[in-house]
């Protein structure tokens, strides 16, 4: 098994953890009803991407899919 010949310093150890860090997730406004969304996703609220609806929106549909 390949060992460490030395000791990883404070610094070279904060150097690896730099890229380490988690950025908030991006939110766009729906252009159909104003609900916070993905950008370039469907809209989870009403089904609407690009200007119109590409998937049925409303309860019927999650009845339907978790059937
Ligand atoms: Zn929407």
């Amino acid at each position: 098994m390949a060992v460490p010949k030395k000791k990883t310093s404070p610094s070279r150890r904060g150097m690896r953890r730099s890229h380490e860090a988690l950025s908030a997730p991006a939110y766009a406004e729906c252009g159909n009803c104003g609900e916070l969304k993905r950008p370039h996703h469907v809209c989870s609220h009403c089904g609407h991407y690009d200007g119109r609806e590409v998937i049925a929106a409303g309860k019927a549909l999650k009845v339907a899919v978790r059937a």
